[in-house]
């Protein structure tokens, strides 16, 4: 490395004059930097560091590392060999350096086995497949953050933007920044003794422990993963769209986020157990209804609750001719459930409309249908529930039915051709 006498023959930038670990050229703090700038430009006339400019050009860590090893003017710039006090190379310190990379060879295995069994660990946790895909990144150092844009060649600016109080890593971002250490403080679980480390798969596999901790608030554990991906939410919208959330925003938010999609898990899982329970007394292929019966099937096509829904039903006579269809696209619903309860309020005001007073409902949801019969089960889907059952006493006759996916074909193919083939336009064919 550089010895710095008067700094003449060392540029700024390219040389490496700061002894950290390894030798390495200083960080810098400004995203532009003139190359051919020379050390000699950061020594005053007095022959000292000038502090002013030194904070200018670097980070307070390069700063201190710089201001130890002052100047010496009347000398020229010299390499020496880093690894001993005195500069001089000896064969002690040359073995030296040789045994400690041979150690650190050794230690990577071992690093990416337990690296591996927390990326697998990742992979079993209970939250959305969103949040495992970004946990995996933050640990394969896969995220967009200063550190890992430089290690891919991309000359910007290492520091954190939030805080300016160190470079921007993965662990950094997530634990240590500012805005991070205020969200964790405020979040209901322990944070290490000593704080958070540098080492993003030493805090990761910590917070990552804390989900099985039965003694914790079960409301905060389970909401572990959504703090972390919510922290990035709240980085990259300081940093893109100049909004400043606060900390108790991004826990109020995981906490909602992880409460609704656990809730609706839960949903998803008992409405299968329904689903197979009653699987045996359902009819696999569509049948006539009885003779004088109108028969209605009709199935809303939800994807995720980001995008437009589809619905669509049908009603046949006993002799299975259609009477009526007619389809739709919706405005999109937090699940399937509320999709399907939102069709058949849609549906029941669509034969209401039509002078249809009686009639048989067929839907493939079991959920849908046991809230329709048990109402107080269900008080999430309280308003929607009772828009539905005043229309069926306006119109007089209408039981609901369980029907299997395959006797429900024809009204599922129509509703899929919304969200499948965008057909975003309504229609009522008689
Ligand atoms: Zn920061």
């Amino acid at each position: 490395m550089k010895s710095i006498g008067d700094g003449e023959d060392t540029s700024i930038w390219a040389d490496k004059w700061i002894k950290d670990d390894f030798p390495r050229r200083p960080i810098n703090k400004e995203l532009m930097m003139d190359l051919n700038l020379r050390v000699s430009s950061l020594i005053t006339s007095q022959g000292g560091w000038n502090l002013n400019r030194l904070k200018e050009l670097f980070p307070p860590c390069d700063v201190t590392q710089i201001s130890s090893f002052p100047p010496v003017p009347t000398l020229k710039d010299r390499f020496v060999w880093a690894y001993t006090k005195d500069g001089r190379y000896s064969v002690k310190s040359g073995n030296w350096v040789l045994g400690r990379e041979a150690t650190a060879m050794e230690l990577v295995p071992e690093n990416i086995q337990s690296l591996n069994k927390l990326k697998e660990t990742i992979w079993s946790i209970i939250t959305a497949p969103k949040i495992k895909l970004f946990l995996w990144r933050a640990l394969s150092g896969a995220l967009a953050v200063a550190e890992c844009l430089r290690n891919h060649g991309l000359n910007i600016q290492p520091m954190c933007a939030i805080c300016n109080r160190g470079e921007e890593t993965v662990s950094h971002v997530l634990f240590t920044c500012s805005m991070a250490a205020k969200v964790w403080s405020g979040f209901n679980v322990p944070v290490p003794s000593q704080g958070f480390s540098n080492s993003v798969s030493q805090n990761l596999e910590y917070v990552l422990g804390l989900i099985g901790k039965t003694e914790l608030d079960p409301r905060f554990r389970s909401a572990i993963p959504w703090l972390l991906w919510e922290i990035w939410k709240a980085r990259n919208s300081v940093l893109y769209s100049a909004r400043n959330p606060d900390h108790h925003f991004v826990i109020a938010t995981a906490l909602e986020e992880a409460e609704e999609w656990l809730q609706q898990n839960q949903q998803i899982s008992q409405e299968r157990e329904w689903d197979s329970r009653n699987r045996s007394r359902v009819h696999r292929f569509w049948t006539k209804p009885a003779i004088g019966v109108l028969k209605c099937n009709l199935h809303s096509s939800w994807i995720n609750e980001d995008s437009f829904c589809g619905g669509a039903w049908i009603i046949r006579t006993h002799t299975g001719d259609a009477l009526f269809h007619a389809r739709d696209a919706f405005l999109p619903f937090f699940n399937r459930i509320a999709a399907e309860l939102h069709c058949i309020l849609w549906t029941l005001q669509s034969l209401h409309d039509l002078h249809i007073s009686s009639c048989e409902v067929w839907t493939d949801c079991a959920a849908a249908i046991s809230g329709l019969e048990n109402p107080h089960e269900w008080p999430k889907y309280r308003s929607i529930l009772g828009r539905i059952l005043q229309v069926v006493r306006v119109m007089g006759e209408v039981s609901f039915k369980l029907s299997s996916p395959k006797a429900n074909s024809l009204a599922r193919e129509i509703a899929c051709s919304v969200t499948r083939d965008g057909r975003l336009t309504s229609y009522l064919a008689l």
